[in-house]
């Protein structure tokens, strides 16, 4: 098995080096693990954010370990050549369409959310977000001038039935083996793409998933239900651009950007792409002080859904949980500890 490493811009090397500390930890046989230029680091070295050596490596890869991507510095380069620009062009290159978001409260941390504990406590929701398609990819889009003069920015809803189906089949296998159910989000009440992605998705249900319970939400009402009763949701299957911001929400009710992990998967056995969900974090980049636990609980998602390693994936989760139990606390948090301690904390507790 080949593990890629992309540790990319600002805190990413900082949060993949504690990553490679808990993999060296674990010392499994077989498992090859190797480093490529990614973003704005690539553009610095190579001129581009996706050199074509980071590309084939990510492509013949089992799974790809990103930290993160941009910068300042980048801010400024044409639109095509930014590191974020990069990152769009991994995911469509390796073709992952399917974006898992853990929103999982680890005890510990439960009065670090703005949520009462008592709503959160238990809060286990595995989003599984449409990634390739939907308003962000479709055509056709632009800023465009009419004649009268005035501009129109356009960006179009699209989706084709084999995109709902393979999103939607990873969903309900994902539910199936937690033991759960699925909640699908769209907007059938004013979108002809929702009414699809409804149809298609109970289709698919009672033809392949009649196992596996499903309901249907509203987006808004989704979001409001997120907030008031979040325990309520299992598995929850929703498009790109839904997807995105009610992912975000959930992630929020869990504490700090710095625990959570995302996975990102094509068509079975392609390479997937894990990463956590944070940014670079500028302004804490170089500081030693980031959380470290995302890049660790992506690498055990790896583990876990490209490296068939699943009982390894429990003891690095097992192994951040007890950390935390045992106090352990970077400053995003509310500890002290650095990215190193805290990297450290979990491999002790790895060994334990
Ligand atoms: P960000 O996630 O980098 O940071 C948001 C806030 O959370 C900051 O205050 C940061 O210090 C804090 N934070 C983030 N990760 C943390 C961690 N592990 N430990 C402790 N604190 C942490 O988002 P941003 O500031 O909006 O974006 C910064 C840069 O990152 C931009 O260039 C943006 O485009 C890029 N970005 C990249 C990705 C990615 O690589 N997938 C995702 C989001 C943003």
């Amino acid at each position: 098995m080949k593990l890629l490493l992309l540790p990319g811009d600002g805190i990413g090397p900082e949060v993949i080096a504690e990553a490679r500390a808990v993999l060296e930890a674990l010392a499994l046989p077989g498992l090859e693990v190797a480093e490529a230029p990614f973003g704005g680091a690539a553009i610095d070295s190579d001129g581009v954010p996706l050199p074509e050596a980071t590309k084939a490596a990510a492509l013949s890869a089992d799974a790809v370990l990103m930290g993160a991507v941009g910068g300042p510095q980048w801010a400024s380069q044409p639109y095509d050549l930014r590191p974020e620009a990069g990152l769009l062009a991994l995911r469509h290159a390796m073709g992952v369409f399917a974006n898992l978001r853990p929103a999982r409260l680890f005890p510990p941390l439960a009065d670090a959310s703005t949520l009462k504990p008592e709503v959160v406590e238990g809060l286990d929701i595995l989003f599984v977000r449409e990634l390739v398609g939907g308003v962000y990819f479709g055509e056709p889009r632009g800023i465009e001038r009419l004649p009268s003069g005035e501009r129109v920015g356009l960006n179009t809803q699209r989706y084709a039935e084999h995109e709902i189906v393979r999103v939607a089949d990873v969903a309900f296998a994902l539910a199936r083996a937690r033991g759960g159910h699925v909640t699908s989000v769209d907007k059938a009440n004013v979108m002809e793409s929702g009414l699809l992605w409804r149809e298609v998705v109970t289709a698919r249900q009672k033809e392949r998933h009649p196992d596996v319970p499903l309901s249907h939400m509203l987006a808004d009402s989704c979001a409001m239900e997120l907030v008031r009763n979040p325990r309520r949701f299992d598995v929850i299957l929703t498009d790109n651009l839904f997807g995105d911001l009610l992912s975000d929400l959930a992630a929020m009710l869990t504490g700090s950007l710095g625990m959570l992990p995302s996975a990102a998967l094509g068509a079975p056995g392609a390479p997937g792409l894990y990463e956590p969900i944070h940014g670079s974090a500028p302004d804490i980049a170089g500081k030693g002080i980031a959380n470290p636990c995302a890049a660790i609980l992506s690498l055990a998602m790896a583990l876990r859904h490209s490296l068939r390693r699943p009982d390894a994936a429990d003891r690095v989760e097992a192994a951040v949980a007890s950390a935390l139990a045992g106090g352990a606390r970077t400053r995003d948090l509310g500890g002290t500890l650095s990215t190193r301690e805290m990297g450290t904390a979990i491999v002790a507790a790895l060994a334990s």
